[in-house]
């Protein structure tokens, strides 16, 4: 039990600014302390509100599984809630908020009104289907947002991470962004525009065929991009000559390893017992052809000394066989 559980009336509390109480399980509620600037209360979870806090600028309440909303708190600019899964609730409006973490809260569908917000994490969010408008937005984690389809123009944006979100088809125009990764987007067809990108990770996109003009990239991985077709450009100085002659091999080795594989899938099918039952069933090839085999065993071509004679049977020919030819 903590200070704060066991004093929950203490005069001295209401001249607190700064208050951590992180991991107290017997802390269900806090009190309005109105001079409170900065509170961190990461892993209570047992907590199931807050008070309103008018100064409050910094707020961690990560982790805090019991808390379904969060109330106004206009002078935030620090807002960690990440892991909060039954939040389902924040304030509409957060006007001061500029770097805001709400990762992995399960039951989040949508995000307040950001008009002053730089960074914002709200990967793992599986019902988040839409982003608001942030204008000045630099910093954006989206990554792992299945319900996410679009996102909103943000021409501040300088890094974007919206790794494994299967529902992005295309991406906003990003005029300053530098660093992107996009990595696993199965159904991103695209890349718009983006002049001033130094590092790419596209890594697993097997939808993208085709990258922009990218003048001043530094990093790049395209590894598992199937139908990826990279223009010559600076990253790739000089062209390899061979480079549509090694492609034309390879596609003959990929052909020859697929014969190959049906070959030796053909061998194992042709030994197994259930083949052999089939092939020698009656009526079926094995067993027309051993009958021919056995006739043309038995009916030899007469020697020559034989032609105008009795021709003479052989050792190995049962008798009374040629009544049956
Ligand atoms: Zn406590």
């Amino acid at each position: 039990m903590c200070f704060l559980c066991q004093n929950p009336e203490a005069k001295t509390l209401q001249t607190l600014t700064s208050l951590i109480c992180c991991y107290c399980p017997n802390l269900t509620r806090l009190p309005l302390i109105s001079a409170l600037t900065s509170l961190n209360c990461y892993g209570c979870r047992n907590l199931t509100q807050l008070p309103s806090l008018p100064v409050l600028t910094s707020l961690n309440c990560s982790r805090c599984s019991s808390l379904t909303q969060l109330p106004l708190m206009p002078a935030l600019t620090y807002l960690d809630c990440a892991q909060c899964p039954n939040l389902t609730h924040l304030p509409k409006w957060l006007s001061t908020l500029t770097r805001f973490y709400c990762a992995e809260c399960s039951n989040l569908t949508q995000l307040p009104s950001l008009p002053a917000l730089i960074e914002l994490n709200c990967s793992g969010c599986p019902n988040l289907t839409q982003l608001p408008s942030m204008p000045a937005l630099t910093v954006l984690y989206c990554r792992q947002c299945p319900g996410l389809t679009q996102l909103p123009e943000i021409l501040a944006l300088t890094s974007l991470n919206c790794s494994r979100c299967p529902g992005l088809t295309q991406l906003p125009s990003l005029p300053v962004l530098t660093c992107l990764d996009c990595n696993q987007c199965l159904n991103l067809k695209q890349l718009p525009d983006i002049p001033f990108l130094t590092e790419l990770n596209c890594a697993g996109c097997r939808n993208l065929i085709q990258l922009p003009e990218l003048p001043i990239l530094t990093f790049l991985n395209c590894a598992g991009c199937t139908w990826l077709y990279c223009s010559p450009g600076p990253w790739l100085f000089p062209p390899n000559p061979d480079y549509e002659q090694n492609v034309r091999q390879l596609l003959y080795l990929q052909t020859w390893f697929r014969r190959w594989a049906r070959l030796k899938q053909m061998q194992r099918w042709v030994r197994s017992e259930e083949f052999n039952a089939w092939y020698y069933s009656p009526g079926q090839p094995g067993q027309l052809r051993s009958e021919k085999r056995w006739r043309i065993s038995c009916v030899k071509r007469p020697r020559e000394d034989e032609e105008s004679g009795v021709r003479k049977r052989s050792r190995y020919e049962p008798e009374g066989l040629e009544a049956d030819l």
